[in-house]
């Protein structure tokens, strides 16, 4: 059996050479004599690997000194509430920017907080930013709070859009799970970024944090030590048994992302891949169709629609034939999704634009 070229938009897939890796390490690692999942995250050769992962995300990500990087447990969205709870005292106010279902997301976990939506795009159907002058932003805000790129609509911030956005003495906080590592951040612009891993660093069930030390010191203090991002730094990232598998495995993918030329080549590929894919479908005629505003179409997850939805189940199912998998929309949207990740080659966007076009060629 053949691998497929897999769009699914997360858990996502991941470099062939790290699976491969992963594969040898499973049932003996090194000098260990146990699988890399059976050992002490408190012995010498998990902390090696935690101190490696954590030196390489800082080289692929040039992530300032003067930041620190947890890797706790879990995904995104656990992150959505913990930033509240760390960095707003209860009944503070916060600035959210909602430009998709992510952002709404974020919103449903700020039970202590007075929340301030500043700008949101859903009137429109998260097809656009609103522009940076239309935000009504709070001046004692905890922290303003946006969707680098959300994962679903396909609308992420782009030059095209502006600049990074000033928010002045307030930091900006950034959910970046499904565009992390896909070019060069100016991570100083940002006060926290965080990510879930299984878009773009590797495989579910863990998380990075990357995060000014500075806030850091300043942060309120949950009352439930393990949600507290200060003791995870001190005890690094380490109060409770971390996920030591998927730590490795994100150790890996880093080093690969590292191996292949780093932000700079990933930002070429990014460019590349997208471009051949908004090109099929803007050059379809109408058949297929995506609706964003061209200067924030996502360069990660491409969603697009067939001119009928009876056309749907036909379009996966020879696109599964012609090995290509997960590429059906989120519920939320319907139609068709192309999430290229950093792990997809261009080969493969190649052979779904092959695709599509055959397939038009049949039922157009
Ligand atoms: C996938 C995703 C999330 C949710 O991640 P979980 O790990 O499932 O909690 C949040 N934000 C964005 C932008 C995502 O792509």
């Amino acid at each position: 059996m053949a691998r497929s070229y897999n769009f699914s938009p997360g858990p996502a897939a991941l470099p062939e050479a790290v699976l491969r890796q992963v594969q040898q390490d499973m049932l003996e690692w090194g000098e260990t004599g146990a699988s890399v999942v059976e050992i002490s995250h408190r012995g010498p050769e998990f902390l090696e690997v935690a101190r490696q992962a954590e030196a390489d995300l800082r080289t692929l990500l040039a992530i300032p000194d003067d930041y620190a990087v947890l890797f706790p447990a879990g995904g995104a969205t656990t992150q959505q509430a913990l930033i509240a709870l760390n960095f707003a005292s209860p009944g503070q106010r916060v600035d959210y920017v909602v430009t998709g279902h992510w952002g709404r997301t974020a919103l449903k976990q700020l039970a202590t907080v007075d929340v301030n939506i500043a700008a949101s795009s859903e009137d429109d159907g998260f097809r656009t930013i609103p522009a940076r002058a239309s935000w009504r932003l709070s001046k004692d805000a905890a922290y303003v709070h946006v969707t680098s790129n959300e994962t679903i609509h396909g609308v992420e911030f782009r030059p095209a859009w502006g600049p990074v956005p000033d928010t002045g003495d307030v930091p900006l906080f950034a959910d970046f799970s499904s565009n992390i590592a896909s070019e060069p951040i100016d991570i100083s612009r940002y006060g926290l970024i965080y990510a879930g891993a299984q878009k773009n660093l590797g495989p579910v069930g863990i998380a990075v944090v990357i995060v000014r030390r500075d806030l850091l010191e300043r942060a309120g203090h949950p009352r439930a030590d393990i949600f507290n991002y200060a003791s995870q730094l001190r005890a690094e990232s380490m109060l409770n048994t971390p996920p030591t598998w998927n730590w490795y495995v994100l150790g890996l993918t880093v080093r690969w992302m590292i191996e292949q030329g780093g932000t700079a080549e990933f930002d070429r590929r990014s460019a590349e891949k997208s471009a051949l894919l908004y090109e099929a479908i803007d050059g379809s005629g109408g058949f297929y169709r995506n609706d964003v505003d061209p200067a924030v179409r996502s360069r990660m997850n491409v969603p697009f629609f067939l001119p009928d939805p009876a056309l749907d189940a036909p379009f996966l199912d020879g696109a599964r034939e012609a090995g290509l998998i997960g590429l059906k929309g989120h519920r939320v949207l319907g139609g068709m999704r192309a999430s290229i990740y950093n792990a997809m080659p261009v080969e493969g966007v190649r052979a779904l634009v092959g695709y599509m076009r055959e397939f038009q060629a049949r039922h157009g």
